[in-house]
């Protein structure tokens, strides 16, 4: 078993020492004890792990597609070796319930991975417009700052597209889960990709991530997290013109129409919104009812929020583990004490575990679409319930966020998908449409700028060049 007590960076190939003894603690938000620790790295680690991709950028951006392909085909198979221990990992480091570890955590990212070496493998189309060849070359060296709700499968997307694409990496996983990153590292190790393609520099925010989006050689940023950092991140990057990408928050409606199937729609959008314990950016936070179904939904979404109990992450009848961290939890719990909406599940006085920190599944009626918790990206087992009377006042509903990241719409199918096109969003699933790791994903507005995943997610780490004849 691999341990999580990690005293190294990746770097050129290797694992180095990093410039300071400082660490970083890993705590498991169950047992609230630390499992483990990471380097705390620095500017100056930064600089070698940029130096280290900019190196191998020449020789991997130019190599065959093939040859490129064939090493992600065994960077798949490495990880995938090892989806086991990504598993337990993520249930220790995120507590998030063994089985949505396994078939999510674990899961998701080798699909992705997967499709990544298919697309890399595949010599990059070439098109003419006119007297012009359009050529698509590899951005450069990308920095990739990742958040920790989906700790793997947000590196892997950063990652697998960036190396399809020919691009190198400094990566800057979460300080709150950065374990599962040093099994994509073990694996890469263990692959033989080339020296200095993937490289690692654990660390916080304000330290690590801070330097990788002002380092004036990287020439992109692709960012996974909360908007006010990606923010922060643009107007680094502003400074040099650097490329950016970024994936930030949602505040995602789940319409359900007059026509809908509303046990379906109630239990599949109750399901959504506590998915990882409600930490999730495309999260369906708000169910939007018509009303002629409005009293069933809420009594049915109640009923289905006692069927997610809490408990220890590695107990199979556990299906709402912790938040993240202390500080998350008392941020979901000050937005339930400002809510003002009707609590018909949970809250802040129904029983949870005594140790880890844990909100009960909540669900709140007669919500104000104006309200805070209604606005606000909430990041807990919080669902709020809306009714609307018509269509237009749905989609008015849906479309009054300053996000724009996902959503779901339930009715007749052609009606569902007529509301579906009105969603100034990123992605709508209709009817229960499953989620489909080969589409763009990204969002709207405040949710952020390009896409990934598959075809789209490789294109944003390329740039377009023009060649006249
Ligand atoms: P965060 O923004 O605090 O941190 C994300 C990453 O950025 C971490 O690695 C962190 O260390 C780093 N970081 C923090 N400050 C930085 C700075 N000044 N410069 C550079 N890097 C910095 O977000 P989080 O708390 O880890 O994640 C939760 C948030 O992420 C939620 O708001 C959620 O909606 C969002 N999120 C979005 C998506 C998406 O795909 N749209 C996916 C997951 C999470």
């Amino acid at each position: 078993m691999t341990s999580e007590f990690r005293d190294k960076l990746y770097l050129g190939g290797a694992w180095v020492p990093p410039e300071s003894s400082d660490r970083i603690e890993v705590e498991n938000p169950y047992t609230e004890r630390v499992i483990g620790h990471v380097p705390a790295g620095t500017a100056e680690d930064v600089n070698l792990a940029v130096s280290a991709a900019r190196q191998a950028f020449d020789g991997w951006a130019g190599a065959p597609a093939a040859e490129r392909g064939a090493a992600l085909d065994r960077l798949h198979r490495a990880l995938s070796a090892r989806s086991g221990e990504i598993a337990r990992t993520v249930g220790l480091e995120l507590g998030c319930p063994l089985k949505v570890a396994q078939a999510v955590q674990a899961g998701l990212p080798l699909t992705v991975l997967r499709g990544y070496a298919d697309l890399a493998a595949q010599p990059v189309e070439e098109e003419t417009i006119g007297n012009s060849l359009i050529a698509r070359e590899a951005a450069g060296v990308v920095g990739a700052i990742t958040p920790w709700n989906y700790p793997l499968h947000q590196v892997v997307a950063k990652v697998g597209a960036a190396l399809a694409a020919g691009c190198t990496v400094v990566l800057k996983p979460s300080e709150l889960t950065p374990l599962v990153a040093y099994l994509l590292i073990d694996a890469a190790d263990e692959a033989g990709l080339p020296a200095g393609v993937l490289n690692l520099v654990t660390g916080t925010g304000p330290v690590v991530g801070a330097a990788i989006a002002s380092h004036p050689d990287v020439d992109m940023i692709s960012f996974t997290g909360s908007t006010a950092t990606g923010r922060a991140i643009a107007h680094a990057a502003a400074d040099r013109i650097a490329k950016v990408s970024l994936e930030l928050g949602g505040k995602s409606a789940n319409v359900i129409l007059s026509d809908a199937d509303v046990v379906k729609a109630v239990k599949v959008g109750v399901g959504n919104a506590f998915l990882n314990s409600g930490q999730t950016c495309t999260a369906w936070t708000r169910m939007l009812v018509h009303r002629s179904h409005y009293d069933e939904a809420v009594a049915l979404a109640a009923k289905t929020a006692a069927g997610y109990p809490t408990g220890d992450p590695f107990d199979p009848a556990t299906r709402l583990g912790p938040l993240v961290s202390a500080g998350q939890r008392e941020r979901v719990r000050g937005f339930l004490e400002r809510a003002g909406a009707r609590p018909v599940a949970g809250g802040l006085d129904a029983p949870v575990p005594p140790t880890g920190h844990f909100v009960a599944p909540t669900v709140l009626a007669d919500v104000d679409p104006d309200s805070e918790i209604a606005q606000e990206e909430v990041f807990g087992p919080v669902l709020s319930i809306i009714p609307f009377d018509s269509d237009d006042e749905a989609v008015a509903i849906a479309n009054n966020s300053r996000y724009g990241l996902a959503g779901a719409v339930w009715g007749g199918a052609e009606h569902a998908l007529a509301v579906a096109r009105r969603l100034r969003t990123g992605a709508v699933d209709v009817n229960g449409g499953p989620f489909n790791p080969l589409a763009p994903f990204g969002g709207y507005k405040q949710s952020g700028v390009g896409r990934e995943l598959g075809r789209y997610g490789l294109e944003e780490f390329q740039q377009v060049k023009a060649i006249q004849r």
